[in-house]
């Protein structure tokens, strides 16, 4: 079959593809310009015809999405703003939302041939800040994001106009599938990912070029922290099972209509401090080994929903993922 897969030049969406082009399936990937798309179309040459670059230039567009959908037999929408510097809310929540609900309505349109739509949504639709720490569940919303964006304004913290436009534009998902319910012939699911982190595939020729979740791994593992800092996390998976995650729900039938928490478990920095691998050439901060093991995890979600519906029952270890992460700084000569 092919997949449609949005912002195929993002840093989990490359991985998506490469899985998906491993195990078979065809890929039409989009990117905003050619020139976006033009390492992509490099990365990917060995298979051919198996992958193509479709141009989106605004996922936020009406009918941006005509187009890409035609032909296709599944949709990954990975597609969406990360970053942490929105002025206005609307900066994240416009195309967060449109960009989902606009993709919904292009392949109730005009992908008569598709069969599953799947959704990179995120721990951040899920996750409510708590006075303790807590276990979430795919039965969670988060709806405290979008009350705190409509009450503050450009004065929210940035994560919180981040995570609420996750929220919005999953919740728009599925609002807008059980609306239309009588006129798709196509099922809805949603992965929702914590942190990801993992060597990189996608165009990133310098530290600088990295996208936030990446980038903000390569800074706490090379430059000094405060040591209330190294005490913070949060959950995390590796993009490579993350991957792996978003084929399994296209070969698995009961995923129709679910949502997934795809989580390898929490951390604080000084366990990834912890896990890095000794390296000659990338020099790496210490902080003081042993110093998180008991740091308070506030924000832990339990997988094991994707482990009983999907097989996703083992997850990379974090000295597995540093190893990979400091061999790819290593190779670049960062
Ligand atoms: P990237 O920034 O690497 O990828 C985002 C992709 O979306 C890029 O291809 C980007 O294009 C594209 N995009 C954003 N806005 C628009 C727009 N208006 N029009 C067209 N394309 C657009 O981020 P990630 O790979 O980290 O994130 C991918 C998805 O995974 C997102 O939906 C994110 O919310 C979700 N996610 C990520 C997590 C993480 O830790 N990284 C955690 C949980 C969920 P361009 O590069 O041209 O801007």
């Amino acid at each position: 079959g092919k997949v449609l897969v949005s912002g195929a030049n993002g840093f989990i969406a490359s991985w998506v593809v490469r899985n998906l082009l491993e195990e078979g399936f065809a890929v039409r990937g989009t990117a905003r310009s050619v020139e976006k798309g033009a390492h992509l179309q490099k990365l990917f040459a060995s298979y051919g015809e198996k992958f193509e670059l479709a141009v989106v230039p605004d996922i936020a567009q009406e009918g941006a999405f005509d187009e890409a959908v035609r032909g296709v037999d599944a949709i990954e929408h990975i597609a969406s703003p990360v970053h942490l510097h929105a002025g206005e809310p609307d900066d994240l929540i416009i195309p967060a939302v449109r960009g989902t609900v606009g993709m919904l309505k292009s392949a109730m349109k005009y992908g008569q041939s598709v069969k599953r739509i799947v959704m990179t949504s995120s721990c951040a639709a899920v996750l409510q800040v708590e006075p303790e720490p807590k276990t979430f569940s795919e039965l969670d919303w988060n709806t405290q994001s979008p009350r705190e964006v409509a009450e503050m304004g450009r004065d929210a913290p940035a994560i919180t106009k981040y995570r609420a436009s996750k929220a919005l534009a999953e919740r728009a998902a599925w609002d807008f599938v059980e609306e239309h319910k009588a006129d798709i012939a196509w099922d809805f699911v949603t992965i929702n990912p914590p942190y990801v982190f993992g060597p990189t595939i996608h165009d990133t020729p310098t530290p600088e070029s990295l996208n936030d979740t990446t980038k903000i791994f390569h800074t706490m593992l090379t430059q000094p922290s405060a040591p209330d800092k190294l005490q913070t996390g949060n959950s995390w998976v590796d993009v490579c099972d993350l991957a792996r995650a978003h084929v399994l729900v296209l070969r698995t039938s009961e995923a129709g209509g679910e949502r997934f928490l795809i989580s390898a478990g929490p951390y604080v920095w000084q366990d990834w401090l912890d896990a890095a691998p000794y390296s000659t050439e990338v020099p790496l901060e210490k902080g003081v080994p042993g110093a998180g093991k008991d740091a308070a995890h506030w924000l832990c979600y339990d997988a094991s929903k994707a482990a009983r519906v999907l097989g996703m029952t083992a997850y990379r270890s974090m000295a597995e993922t540093a190893r990979d992460v400091v061999a790819d700084w290593e190779a670049r000569g960062w």
